[in-house]
């Protein structure tokens, strides 16, 4: 193959970046741009749909000038972006009719409740895998329709589209010729059924969403079709959320796989194969990917304060001057001294689900020093990936018997020896981190043949470092008890 690289295109959260990646899965080249986040109101959170796509094209843009090369050397592009983030705009003139309204944004949680009472939570779990929750695009899209003037004769009569931000992308990149999206971020929008691979009728009608404004839903890793402004046409050819992406990009590819990102939260998937498990523990089954026509199912479950109880350290309780300085600290103390940090800071995620729980520090006393609480805050971290790693292995009963990391905590060799010692199984970093932008990458690569197989690729994930388990199990026991012990102490703290 003549051409020398995969664009991958990663439309994130807070910034849209966009990375070269050469045959050896190497990131050659990275441009990062921010954007404005907009909070209209208390739990609002918007993006401008047109800033995400001109920060995005500028990223693109500036990337292929460093290389300094032209479009005709990139084989294909693959995209990963922000989930749920849901943007609606006018087929005709392209003009978004709102903000996109961000994941992140609770607008919709008292309609939520209501559809809860309505007994809809089975409905929805057993169709879309998911959680009746605001945080999907579902209701997200609904209120769209309901509150902006004219947008519901307008999407009744096919004059509107819906996307996520994938959606949205590529539609802007192929002026308006390609509608699609992917099988990973359908089954985000909690409109999706993921077992027959459909629009659901009867979730568009209880959200009163007409069919005709939603995209065609396409596999992961396949050419769609090309882009149409640039000075020569780029195949598309592989589209995942940025979770499931990292999870492809980490090689999760058999049954029973895990990754962690360890990030301001923490977002661990486990694949389950071909088959969609259901939790008991407050999990969430999503698709992964859909290659060579066959789906591969997903469990997740996120830690809401992982890296950002280490900002509360360093910001909030100001006992470090940086992220790092926190391991520095942590280390002058052998153990934790019988310190228990639960950060709860923003309540509990999966597998205790409780808003209502607050941060708790247990079990100081007169020799308690700022090290044990860094070594402990460092632990609070590595519990609750355990937690969620056990949740998994009980709901699809597979036995984990590694993990693989990223995300910027994933930096700490002590937390990880911590993790591992936690497990009693081996801790896996890879030298790329870039792990959601690589895999975006690979899904299009493998698409137009720039890689061979999922086999062929396999070999360029490396280790940058193992941990493996030193600490003795008795001492690990102990120190689960005694975790699970603050745990209930900091549950149910806030009361309505
Ligand atoms: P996100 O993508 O969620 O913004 P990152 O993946 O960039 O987050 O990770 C940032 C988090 O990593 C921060 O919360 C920070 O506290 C933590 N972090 C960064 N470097 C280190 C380090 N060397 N040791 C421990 N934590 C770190």
């Amino acid at each position: 193959m003549k051409q020398k690289f995969i664009l991958s295109i990663d439309q994130g959260t807070t910034s849209s970046r966009a990375i070269l990646f050469n045959h050896l899965g190497e990131m050659v080249r990275v441009s990062q741009k921010p954007f404005e986040q907009i909070f209209p109101k208390p739990g609002w959170v918007e993006h401008n749909a047109k800033e995400i796509w001109s920060s995005q094209i500028s990223v693109v843009t500036e990337v292929l000038a460093k290389q300094s090369i032209d479009t005709e050397n990139v084989a294909a592009i693959g995209i990963t972006n922000q989930r749920e983030t849901t943007v609606v705009w006018d087929r005709e003139t392209s003009e978004p009719i709102y903000n996109a309204i961000v994941w992140q944004d609770r607008r919709t949680a008292k309609y939520c409740d209501e559809l809860k009472e309505l007994g809809h939570i089975d409905t929805i779990k057993k169709k879309t895998g998911l959680v009746l929750d605001a945080y999907f695009s579902a209701t997200k899209l609904k209120w769209i329709l309901d509150n902006v003037e004219g947008a519901r004769e307008k999407a009744e009569a096919g004059k509107l589209c819906f996307g996520t931000v994938d959606t949205w992308l590529i539609w802007k990149l192929t002026k308006g010729e390609l509608f699609i999206t992917d099988v990973s971020n359908a089954s985000r929008t909690m409109l999706y059924n993921i077992h027959n691979l459909e629009w659901d009728k009867e979730l568009l009608e209880l959200f009163d969403i007409p069919i005709a404004m939603l995209p065609t839903v396409k596999e992961s890793s396949e050419v769609y079709g090309n882009t149409s402004i640039f000075s020569s046409q780029i195949p598309i050819a592989g589209i995942a959320g940025d979770q499931q992406a990292a999870l492809f990009g980490q090689m999760c590819t058999k049954p029973g796989m895990v990754k962690n990102t360890y990030g301001t939260g923490c977002f661990l998937l486990m694949n389950t194969g071909e088959k969609a498990v259901y939790s008991e523990n407050n999990l969430l089954t999503t698709i992964g990917w859909k290659i060579n026509g066959k789906t591969t199912y997903a469990l997740e479950g996120s830690v809401f304060v992982g890296g950002a109880a280490i900002q509360w350290l360093r910001d909030g309780a100001k006992m470090v001057k940086t992220a790092p300085g926190i391991n520095h600290l942590a280390e002058t103390v052998e153990d934790n001294g019988g310190v228990y940090f639960v950060p709860a800071l923003t309540g509990l995620g999966a597998p205790y689900w409780d808003p209502y729980a607050r941060g708790a520090l247990m079990g100081i006393t007169r020799g308690t020093t700022d090290a044990h609480i860094a070594r402990a805050t460092i632990e609070g971290i590595a519990f609750q990936v355990y937690d969620i790693v056990k949740a998994m292995e009980a709901d699809s009963k597979e036995k984990s018997v590694e993990l693989r990391v990223d995300g910027g905590a994933a930096a700490s060799d002590l937390l990880l020896q911590i993790q591992s010692d936690l497990f009693g199984f081996k801790i896996l970093r890879p030298k790329t981190l870039e792990t959601t932008a690589l895999g975006a990458a690979y899904l299009a690569g493998l698409a137009v043949g720039y890689w061979d197989s999922i086999e062929d690729i396999q070999s360029q994930w490396v280790i940058d470092k193992e941990f493996h388990p030193v600490s003795n199990e008795e001492k690990v026991k102990d120190m689960l008890h005694y975790w699970h012990k603050a745990v209930k102490c900091a549950q149910s703290w806030i009361e309505e």
